[in-house]
């Protein structure tokens, strides 16, 4: 730990990097957690989606499942630590493969969140890009039969604001993803298991432009050898010194 705490008092720009494994102890399994919502059911590749209209219908329904059990969930001590170093000027930015909107719940600003895998918080039209609450959504389903509605203004069909198993990474993101990477003099992965691209090339990717790499994971990664330093811990813990945020430092549970 006081190695942590000096290459992160070292450091001019931060870049967080964050996978499932920061919101566990907000009480969303990772993916790998046995039993996890996202082990359960086979994902519903993107052409499926497309193709069907029960694919959507069932898409809706275990989304609205999935908000059900996590829809309450607070950022933890990890988000929390992240945004207290956000707002002391260390970390110009987070990129992270969540969907779950807790980086901006814990007081990140939205333009300084870039969401690889997106945020199903909300929802789009696929065509135009209109934006549409979950909760009109699903008002709209109960009303029709568990038939999930199209976009109104131009009949698109409407999903959550995510990239589906099978979809490209969206451009502007990686775009930004990118750029951050390469003017960050330290790199922090923390919850990811560093195994599914993009992630899984970023970490070299910094240290070849110069970062140093800091991995934080309770597990072992495949980029443990080249990190300047390994934190074998719960995130919660690990990063709990570095909350400022004038509360207590409870860990949030649903
Ligand atoms: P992953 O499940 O592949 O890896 C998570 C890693 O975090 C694991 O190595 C695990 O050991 C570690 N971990 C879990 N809890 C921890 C803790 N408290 N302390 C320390 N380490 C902990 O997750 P990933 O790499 O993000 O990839 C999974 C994919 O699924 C991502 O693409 C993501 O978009 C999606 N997903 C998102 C959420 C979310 O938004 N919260 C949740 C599950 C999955
Ligand atoms: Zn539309």
């Amino acid at each position: 730990m006081p190695q942590f705490r000096q290459i992160i008092d070292e450091a001019r720009a931060i870049l967080p990097f964050t996978g499932a494994g920061i919101s566990t102890e907000c009480g969303i399994p990772d993916f790998r957690s046995p039993g996890g919502m996202w082990t359960k059911n086979r994902p519903i590749p993107f052409d499926e989606f497309l193709a069907s209209q029960e694919a959507r219908n069932e898409s809706w329904r275990r989304r609205f499942a999935m908000g059900d059990e996590f829809g309450n969930a607070k950022p933890g001590r990890g988000h929390r630590a992240l945004a207290s170093l956000y707002r002391a000027g260390k970390v110009p930015a987070v990129v992270t493969q969540n969907i779950d909107n807790l980086h901006q719940a814990s007081g990140i600003a939205p333009e300084h969140v870039v969401e690889l895998h997106g945020n199903t918080t909300y929802a789009l039209c696929m065509d135009c890009q209109q934006r549409y609450e979950l909760s009109w959504v699903r008002s709209r389903m109960e009303a029709g039969n568990g038939c999930a509605p199209d976009c109104t203004a131009c009949g698109g069909y409407i999903t959550t604001a995510t990239i589906s198993f099978g979809q490209a990474m969206p451009d502007t993101a990686m775009r930004q993803a990118e750029a951050l990477l390469l003017s960050c003099d330290l790199f922090l992965a923390i919850g990811s298991s560093l195994v599914v691209w993009p992630a899984a090339g970023f970490p070299l990717m910094a240290k070849r432009n110069g970062a140093r790499l800091i991995i934080v994971n309770r597990e072992p990664t495949d980029f443990d050898d080249i990190a300047d330093l390994v934190v074998r811990g719960d995130i919660g813990t690990v990063f709990e010194p570095f909350v400022d945020d004038g509360s207590s430092t409870d860990v949030h549970r649903l």
